[in-house]
Formats: C-alpha cells, structure tokens, sequence
C-alpha cells in the first residue's frame, strides 16, 4: 500500500488546517486514529476546542469580509467556479492515495473509496460549473420602480461531517457551499478526520485564497458544539444522527441561524409481483452492503408482494450467503465497520432481532484472513420482519436488511410511510400508472422507480422529511440553501 498520504498525515504533529496553514495542535491535545481493519493506533488527530473553532471562523470572516467585501468575498462567481474546478481536477490527479488514506481511516473497502473519490471529483467540477449560473430575478413591480434579487453567500458556512462518507459529504457541502461565496469551517468526524484535512491543503494548493477552507479536527461535543453555537457562523449543514442533528439545530436556533440537516433513514424497497427480479436482485443487495450498511440512503427496508416473497427471499438469501466482509485492500463486498462503537451498536440491534425471535434468512462470510482486532460484521438478511420490530424501525447502520411481505399497494404504501423517517424509497413494478402513484405517495426526498441511488446522483437534490431532515443537499437546488436571497427596490420615476 502507498503509506504517503497517510505518512503526510499521521506522522507528524497533529495540526489544525487553518488559514492556509497547519496549525499544531496544544500539547497533549490529540485523538489517536485507529484502523478499523485491525484495531491499531496509527496516528493522532488534533482535538479541536472551542477556541480552536473561534481562530478559524475568525479567519473564515476575514477572507469572506464582514460586508463580503474581503478577498473571498470580492472573487468574482466565475474565478470562485474556476478554483473549484481545479480542485477537482487535483482530486482526479490524487486519487489513489486519496483512496487509500480514506480506505485506511474508515475501514471502507478500497473499491468504495475509489468510488467515492470520483464522486468528490465530481462534486467539484459540477459546483464549478454552477457558480457563474446562479442567478437572481427581476420582478414586476409598481410602475416607477425597478426590483430585482440578488443571491448572496451567508457569509461562513460550518459544516459538520460524519465518517461514513467525509469525502463525499465534504464535496457535495462544501463544494456547493463555496461556489455560492461562503467561506468555510470544517469539523469532520473524530473517526475520519484524514481526507478533511487533506483537501484542505489541496485547496490552498490550486489557490484558494487563506481562510476559505479551513479545518478543525475533534471531538462532536467539544470543537462540533462550539462549531454549531458559533455566533461568527452564519449557517450551519450537518449530516450524521437524528440526535445530534437536534442538538445542532438547537444550538443554531440561540443564534438564529439556518440549518440543513440529512439525518439518515429506514429507506423501504418495494418490490411487486411484475417486477423485473433480474435487475432489482443485485441493486436490493448492493443498497444495503454497499459501504457496509453505513449508509443514510441504505435500502434497508425490504417489502415483498406476499405472492413472490417466498422466491424473492430464497434467491436473495443465495446472495448474502457469497457475500464477504474483509480488509479495506481486497475490495471484497465489505470493509469493516467504522469504528468499536458501531460494531457493538449492530451486534446489539442483532441481539434484540435475538431476542424478539426474528428469523435469519441468510450470513455472509468474514474471510479467515481479515484481522482479528478489526471490526467486521458479516451481511444478515432477516426474514419476515413485524412493522413493529426494533429491527423494523430503527437505523442500523450496518449490513442488516429486514425482509418483510405485503398483500397490494395501499398495503406496500401503508408500511413503507409507516417510519419516523423518510430519505429515499426504491420501487419495482413494469405497472406505469402504479409507478406514478407511488412516486407521488411516498412521503421521502428522493424516489427511485426500477433503480436505486441513480449511481451516486450528485446532480439530484437530496435530503429527507420527518425525521430525516430538512433541506437540500446536491444538485443546483443546494446552491440555494447556501444562499440568502436579498431583493432590491429601486424606484426610477
Ligand atoms: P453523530 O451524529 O454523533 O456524528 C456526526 C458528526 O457530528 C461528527 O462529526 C460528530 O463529531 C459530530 N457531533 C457529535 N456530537 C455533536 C454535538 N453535540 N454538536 C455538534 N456536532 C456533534 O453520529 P455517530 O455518533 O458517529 O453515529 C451514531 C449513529 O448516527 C449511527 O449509528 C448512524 O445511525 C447515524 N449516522 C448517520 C449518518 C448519516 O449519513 N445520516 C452518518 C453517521 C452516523
């Protein structure tokens, strides 16, 4: 394995990327990096206080200008739009070692990581390409004025990013966050904290002006708390837990500030009688091991019309048996699991699906060689699911699909709005009309009728309803969020 990304950045003193610069962290002030394929130390992150926050947001405000008329503040949509598409050109030129060194941090098979690499890239150029296109209007008015809007940057934008995909997440909020003209503070999460930091100094590396990106490494209630009850910070996009994200927004609301919040889900699959089983089979396993179930979007919930249950399950249980779970470098079906606190988390959901007396259609495998401090889950598909199970209900965030039958669609409907969440839904059915009635029903952000995830989708706006969250990440409706719409009346006559 090419160590150099992760030699640049572990075995060194752990620092802040603030400013343009790394800026060490205080003495004793670190969190060790651990590798979830085995469990090891292999470096230190710095961990962020409140006082580190308030250096970077001061640096933030400096670049944007507290009338945006600071040298961020003042770079024109097209130059801002040119940087960002340099930057993703610098991801394509590093994508190896980018992949490697996220692989490495959060035990995700390198085959995602690659993936994932190329969508960060992707993220880059498409917010590039969109930050010399957002436009204000011109409205009709009384006869003697003239009115028109204009859509400004917040300011400094916090975000906060969780482990299960930092790059991603980082391109898709950050990326849109900058081609609208914010300035950035960066809090990723203490168990996948390395490509934050790295694209840091990627992006002061293409040019990005000091104190655009700038980075502060730690823990959630600590350097993430003071992010969110910053009064410096003029809006905040959180990803992670339904909990956490309350927290944020509480904290936001002291300062009145906006919040976008993608909270995850139980996101149902719902497979009909005449739907096409060769292409849904592999897409229904791959929603839900794809990262190891550490996925928002995971399909997680799997409804089966009662008359093809039975083959369904039996054909899908085949599938889970071949799936393997080993280290990131073999690209197998799955990595480990971020982190100890997560594994445990599943193998306890496991135990209640124990307890309540579910039944287990099918394992995958843990191959032999996978290392035995790492923390590997194997797939698990459970069979007959009640609504009402804990398993049913809850986000596992881990390779675990519960496999439950419906009678027709009001019932299929029923049960799959029957969720505190609402993320996403996968539909499969050749009927048209039942297609557009489902579309229309689900009550959730993104609809997939005989697909799921679209590949990736950086251009499909994103995010949930209940609690899944509100605002939109991705495509251009994100550029929205991250700006705030100013409207000027002028009167002429
Ligand atoms: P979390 O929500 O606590 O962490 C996400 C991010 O929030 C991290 O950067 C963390 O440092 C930060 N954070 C934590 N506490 C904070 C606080 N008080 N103020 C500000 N920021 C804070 O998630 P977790 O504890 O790592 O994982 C728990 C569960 O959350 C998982 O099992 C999973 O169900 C869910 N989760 C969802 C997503 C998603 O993509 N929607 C991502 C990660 C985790």
């Amino acid at each position: 394995m090419d160590a150099n990304a992760t030699q640049r950045l572990t075995q060194m003193d752990a620092y802040f990327y603030i400013d343009n610069q790394r800026v060490p962290a205080p003495a004793g002030q670190t969190i060790d990096v651990i590798d979830p394929a085995d469990g090891t130390v292999f470096g230190q992150i710095a961990r962020g206080s409140a006082d580190d926050i308030d250096q970077a947001v001061q640096a933030a405000s400096a670049a944007v200008g507290e009338h945006l008329d600071g040298p961020w503040g003042l770079t024109s949509a097209r130059d801002r739009g040119r940087l960002l598409m340099k930057l993703g050109d610098a991801v394509l030129e590093r994508a190896d070692e980018l992949a490697q060194l996220e692989a490495r941090d959060t035990g995700k098979s390198l085959r995602t990581a690659k993936a994932d690499v190329m969508a960060l890239a992707r993220y880059f150029e498409y917010y590039g390409g969109a930050a010399d296109k957002l436009q204000g209007e011109t409205l009709e008015y009384e006869t003697g004025y003239m009115v028109v809007t204009l859509r400004e940057p917040h300011g400094v934008t916090g975000h906060i990013i969780p482990w299960n995909y930092p790059m991603q997440i980082f391109g898709r909020s950050v990326g849109a966050a900058l081609a609208a003209g914010n300035a950035c503070v960066i809090k990723p999460a203490e168990d996948a904290s390395l490509s934050s930091l790295y694209l840091a100094e990627l992006a002061a590396e293409v040019g990005f002006p000091s104190g655009v990106v700038n980075v502060v490494t730690g823990y959630g209630h600590e350097a993430g708390a003071a992010l969110s009850a910053h009064p410096g910070i003029h809006h905040i996009s959180f990803t992670g837990s339904t909990a956490t994200g309350q927290r944020v927004a509480e904290a936001a609301s002291r300062n009145h500030r906006p919040v976008t919040l993608e909270l995850g889900g139980k996101s149902p699959q719902i497979v009909f009688e005449d739907a096409d089983l060769d292409a849904a089979l592999p897409v229904l396993v791959n929603a839900i091991v794809q990262n190891a179930g550490q996925t928002c979007s995971a399909g997680s919930r799997l409804l089966v019309q009662e008359s093809i249950y039975e083959d369904v399950v039996n054909q899908l249980a085949q599938r889970f048996r071949e799936l393997r779970s080993g280290p990131p470098a073999q690209s197998l079906d799955m990595g480990p699991l971020v982190n100890k606190r997560q594994y445990d988390r599943v193998r306890e959901l496991l135990e209640v699906a124990r307890q309540e007396g579910l039944t287990v259609a099918a394992r995958g495998q843990i191959v032999p060689d996978a290392p035995e401090g790492g923390y590997y889950q194997e797939a698990v598909l459970l069979r007959d699911v009640p609504p009402a199970s804990v398993l049913a209900r809850e986000e596992i965030f881990g390779p675990v699909l519960a496999a439950m039958p419906f009678r027709d669609e009001a019932h299929a409907l029923e049960l799959a709005n029957d969720s505190e969440f609402g993320l996403v839904a996968g539909v499969w059915t050749r009927d048209g009309a039942r297609q557009l009635r489902l579309a229309r029903r689900l009550r959730c952000g993104q609809v997939f009728i005989n697909n799921y995830g679209a590949g990736g989708g950086v251009e499909l706006p994103f995010g949930g309803v209940k609690s899944s969250g509100y605002g939109r990440e991705k495509g251009f409706e994100a550029l929205y969020g991250f700006t705030v719409l100013k409207t000027v009346a002028i009167r002429h006559d």
